[in-house]
């Protein structure tokens, strides 16, 4: 069962890939924003404390982050064994704490997947998204600070979860169904997922990057499971 982590600036397209991906495995798709935004909507205290932070684009503490995510993670475990969590985690304290969430749980992650796209890209996806959907962080100077929170806090995740061997860093400058035909070619490389009625599908691309395991000579699928 795949158990990915999405890691991605806003607008590369982690929710988009995030939903189909769930849809094709089963897996729990686990969307930290969306957890939060359900808790800002209910009008909770919690939910006040959370609309100070993601109004302004700042990351929102990581004790309220895991108050919030952990049922739904623990919900993925006894439910489907797999998940996708997108948008979590995004800080390396996070990413550390829930490495030892994923082992005591047995449910460490086994991928890794970084979106990326031109940052000039990322702002007008998230502008046009804002005209459709009407969210409160996606006006331009909130757009600005979020990816520039990603750069800080988020983007020395990559290197730790590259320096794992479990991360696939993949371009979504480019059709979608490549993008997907990528992501699925690689997990299925990996033993993650079967191949799909053993059909190639369309839209196949390349794949863009395999960073191969950093230890031994051992085959991917012999890699110890990386944890969350
Ligand atoms: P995006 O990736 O486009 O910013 P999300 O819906 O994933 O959109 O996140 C929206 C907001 O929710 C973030 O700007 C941040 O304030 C908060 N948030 C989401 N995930 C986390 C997290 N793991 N840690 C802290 N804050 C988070």
């Amino acid at each position: 069962m795949v158990r990915v982590i999405m890691l991605s600036p806003p607008g590369a397209g982690k929710g988009t890939h995030s939903r189909w991906l769930t849809l094709q495995t089963g897996a729990a798709h686990i969307s930290a924003g969306d957890l939060l935004r359900a808790e800002v909507a209910r009008g909770s205290d919690l939910g006040r404390q959370v609309a100070a932070y993601t109004e302004r684009g700042d990351l929102v503490p990581d004790e309220l982050i895991f108050r919030i995510l952990a049922p739904a993670v623990v919900a993925a475990a006894r439910d489907t064994g797999g998940y996708v969590l997108d948008g979590f985690p995004r800080t390396m304290p996070q990413a550390l704490r829930a490495a030892q969430f994923g082992a005591d749980l047995a449910l460490a992650s086994n991928a890794v997947i970084y979106l990326t796209a031109p940052e000039e890209e990322l702002v007008s996806r998230l502008l046009d998204r804002a005209e459709r959907d009407g969210r409160a962080d996606d006006t331009l100077n909130v757009i600005r600070h979020r990816l520039a929170v990603f750069a800080k806090e988020t983007a020395p995740l990559v290197d730790y979860y590259r320096s794992r061997g479990i991360l696939l860093e993949l371009s979504t400058d480019r059709p979608e169904a490549e993008v997907q035909a990528d992501l699925l070619d690689w997990l299925e490389a990996r033993g993650l997922m079967l191949p799909v009625n053993g059909q190639s599908r369309p839209g196949h691309a390349e794949q863009v990057e395999i960073v191969p395991p950093s230890t031994g000579d051992k085959s991917r699928d012999d890699q110890p499971v990386e944890q969350t």
